[in-house]
């Protein structure tokens, strides 16, 4: 009989599910991963089969354990993460979809947005929310759900009552964390991070808001519950008659860039985490206070554990990093994405060459949906690699952009910036983040922060780590990159925001 016990986390992505188990020291010791079908029915809509996921969510489990040898008993809780805002309704009785879930990329509610705006209501739903008002978020996509689910599809539903549904609570609402929640527990469950993210939820009243359920049309009825990111009530256990044959706690839930947050041990006010993936995600523990944004940065909760204050942070969104290194791979300037690292060192400086990478538009902190992907200063004698360590150069400003900004909102010092992704695996663009923002960059031993977050969150809750301190301890440096005293990009990043200004604008139509 094993005594070792370990917690579990089920991260739910956009591309597939995980399940990492992780011991003590916060070492993953097994792990499985099974993709989902994208389901793209019409152009700007992506769809996922929130039942395919959940069939995922069970086979990742088991075969995890199995693969690492252990019994489900060993669990001592399981948390969840997910992809943030993808919006799910199902039948409350028996646990079937009534539609497809609609991803966070979707965007077929782009003109109910517009619709807000030009009713001058943005600025009440910023207030309550956090939130630059966007179709990103859940609200808009359970409004189209509601109004459009074909009522043919729902199990012994008369035609037209899909609402008459939702409102006698025969409906459920939830986003990722709350699907997988209740098909583990039977409860209907959502956390406050998660909540902050469907642009129905007050993040200073900390509760729903009736104003913004009536302007979205979201019945109350259809809402789950909203708990602590880490909590000791648990949201509920796991059947030991059920598909995993243990009874296990699912004791903590967030959104995958919170998680990360948690993971990387940014646990009071200042500190900050940038994820490299394919775009890129800074968050900055902003402490008991909502700092709203005066440069386009999104105020959401960062986590709360169960009897504390909620901690809230800065977020910035930048649509285009890890992408861009993609996207030279796909023009053959360089062979793989670690070949960028090679090639940006074959040569001193871009020549004067900016490469402003707003392929889909500009995040924060310029926003703009009209900016297109921009290189300028080419002369005759400009070459690969310039461009290649232009493309490197420009992940680097864009997150000096994002940093400045939640500096200048929160009035708070950027101790040091923790860093997580594949593409931080580039010593070369961790070293020229670190001389572009003129601030320590640490890159953690386990980059699998977001998976890791979770499962701290859940074990906080059950006991499994008695304090954050603890977690502090297990957090430890891969490597540290440090300023280069005689590194000096002032003059660069000037130009770089010169760039910046001539990529904007630049599409005449949405559809460009
Ligand atoms: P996501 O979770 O968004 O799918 P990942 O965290 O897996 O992304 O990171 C993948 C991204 O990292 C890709 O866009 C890839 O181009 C980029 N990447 C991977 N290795 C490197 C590298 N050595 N240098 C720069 N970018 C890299």
């Amino acid at each position: 009989m094993a005594t070792d016990t370990y917690v579990g986390s089920v991260d739910q992505g956009t591309t597939g599910t995980r399940f990492m188990v992780f011991d003590h020291g916060g070492n993953v010791v097994a792990s499985a991963y099974e993709k989902h079908e994208q389901i793209y029915p019409e152009p700007g809509w992506v769809e996922h089969d929130a039942m395919e996921v959940w069939e995922n969510t069970k086979s990742v489990m088991n075969t995890a354990l199995d693969k690492g040898g252990l019994d489900p008993e060993q669990l001592e809780a399981i948390g969840v993460t997910n992809q943030r805002e993808t919006t799910l309704l199902w039948d409350a009785e028996t646990g079937a979809p009534i539609a497809n879930a609609i991803v966070w990329q979707d965007r077929r509610t782009t003109d109910r947005i517009e619709t807000l705006e030009d009713e001058g209501k943005a600025d009440m739903v910023q207030q309550k929310t956090g939130l630059e008002p966007d179709a990103y978020f859940s609200a808009t996509k359970a409004e189209w759900l509601l109004d459009n689910t074909d009522p043919i599809k729902l199990q012994r539903a008369r035609p037209q009552d899909v609402r008459e549904r939702a409102e006698a609570g025969d409906l459920m609402f939830g986003t990722m964390d709350t699907w997988v929640i209740y098909n583990l527990t039977g409860n209907h469950i959502t956390d406050v991070s998660n909540a902050s993210r469907t642009m129905l939820f007050n993040i200073h009243d900390m509760d729903w808001d009736q104003e913004l359920l009536d302007e979205f049309n979201v019945p109350a009825e259809t809402l789950p519950e909203v708990r602590p990111s880490s909590d000791d009530e648990t949201y509920g256990s796991t059947d030991a008659g059920g598909f995993l044959g243990a009874e296990v706690p699912v004791a903590g839930a967030l959104g995958d860039q919170q998680a990360a947050l948690f993971g990387q041990t940014c646990f009071d006010s200042g500190d900050a985490k940038n994820t490299y993936g394919t775009g890129s995600f800074m968050l900055m523990n902003t402490g008991n206070e909502a700092v709203m944004s005066d440069h386009g940065l999104l105020t959401t909760v960062g986590f709360q554990r169960s009897g504390e204050p909620v901690q809230y942070a800065l977020e910035g969104a930048i649509f285009i990093t890890g992408a861009a290194i993609e996207w030279l791979e796909d023009m053959t300037l360089i062979d793989d994405a670690m070949e960028s690292e090679s090639v940006a060192r074959s040569v001193d400086s871009t020549d004067g060459v900016y490469l402003v990478p707003a392929f889909t538009g500009l995040g924060a902190p310029h926003w703009d949906q009209r900016a297109r992907g921009t290189i300028v200063g080419m002369t005759r004698g400009t070459r690969p690699a310039h461009v290649v360590r232009a493309t490197l150069e420009a992940i680097a400003y864009q997150t000096k952009d994002v940093a400045e900004a939640m500096v200048e909102d929160a009035d708070i010092d950027l101790a040091d910036l923790r860093v997580d992704g594949g593409a931080v695996k580039n010593n070369f663009l961790c070293q020229l983040q670190a001389d572009i923002v003129d601030t320590n960059i640490v890159r953690p031993v386990v980059d699998e922060t977001t998976a890791l977050g979770s499962a701290y969150a859940a074990g906080l809750a059950v006991g499994y780590w008695e304090t954050v301190d603890e977690l502090r301890k297990n957090w430890q440096v891969d490597r540290e990159f440090e300023p280069n005293e005689d590194a000096d990009y002032s003059k660069e990043f000037e130009r770089w925001h010169d760039a910046v200004d001539r990529s904007m604008g630049w599409a005449q139509d949405d559809d460009e």
